[in-house]
């Protein structure tokens, strides 16, 4: 008896410390995990089932094929003679963005848009986010690789590998292609990890609206040049409204939420100030 009461006595830090670990570890479980192949392909499905019985299969749009032969969607809500563009998921590690974007599908199916037509990317770099890369399968940043005037051969750092030639991804020939079709009013690209509401072209007053509500301030300016992105594409050179909403890598519910509303607001700005 004593020699078992000893034992325990012995054990009982143990227990306390396996206790208190596994606690921790429960409490630091991401909300928001990180994507990996299999997870990605249940929850495209979910999106896609959801989606098609939901708002009706034209809704759905498949923009093409990526590198990998992954689909790169677009999701469709709302009406009108005016487009907006939400997307997510250009750099493939921040995966933060692509579930700001599934919360935005999620939202974008209860409510009524009727003179906006919002087009929701969910993804437009599908490899790199089941690798958890930056850039797409062929080591490029997609953010670098648009063909604007200031685009360069050369990066400095590998992880913004502009690519062989302006434009020459199949996911930015995709979205290039879809900003060519559909001409945007406005558009948002979510990002991470910067925490801030960064604009192109004439933006201020959405990037105002939607620092206010998501509490990261307005930039115009990242602080560092960002040659080849579609920011400079879009905002700069086709003067069309950019926002580049950068979250942090992991962001609680209720912050999530916030940036939910601050998309919505936005959406609702161009909305009023069509009709
Ligand atoms: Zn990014």
């Amino acid at each position: 008896m004593l020699s078992r009461s000893l034992i325990h006595k012995s054990r009982a830090p143990f227990v306390i410390f396996l206790a208190l670990f596994l606690i921790v570890c429960a409490g630091h479980k991401p909300t928001y995990p990180p994507f990996t192949e299999k997870s990605y392909d249940q929850v495209v499905e979910n999106w896609l089932q959801r989606f098609s019985s939901k708002q009706g299969a034209d809704s759905l749009v498949l923009l093409g094929t990526s590198t990998q032969d992954r689909p790169i969607w677009a999701h469709r809500f709302g009406q009108g003679s005016r487009t907006a563009l939400v997307m997510g998921g250009i750099h493939g590690d921040e995966h933060s963005s692509v579930w700001l974007m599934s919360m935005c599908l999620d939202t974008l199916a209860f409510m009524d848009f009727d003179s906006v037509k919002i087009y929701v990317i969910p993804v437009a770099n599908p490899d790199g986010l089941v690798k958890n890369t930056r850039q797409n399968a062929n080591k490029v940043d997609l953010n670098r690789n648009f063909p604007t005037a200031n685009w360069k051969p050369s990066a400095g750092e590998r992880s913004y590998a502009p690519g062989p030639f302006a434009g020459s991804e199949i996911e930015t020939q995709i979205l290039v292609r879809f900003l060519s079709e559909h001409q945007p009013a406005f558009i948002i690209t979510a990002h991470a990890p910067l925490a801030c509401v960064n604009y192109d072209g004439p933006a201020e007053n959405y990037a105002a609206v939607m620092a206010e509500i998501s509490g990261y301030p307005a930039k115009s300016d990242i602080g560092y040049p960002t040659p080849g992105s579609m920011g400079t594409f879009t905002g700069d050179e086709r003067q069309i409204p950019t926002i580049t909403l950068e979250l942090q890598k992991i962001e609680s519910p209720e912050r999530m939420h916030d940036h939910v509303r601050a998309v919505l607001a936005a959406l609702k700005l161009l909305q009023n100030q069509i009709s």
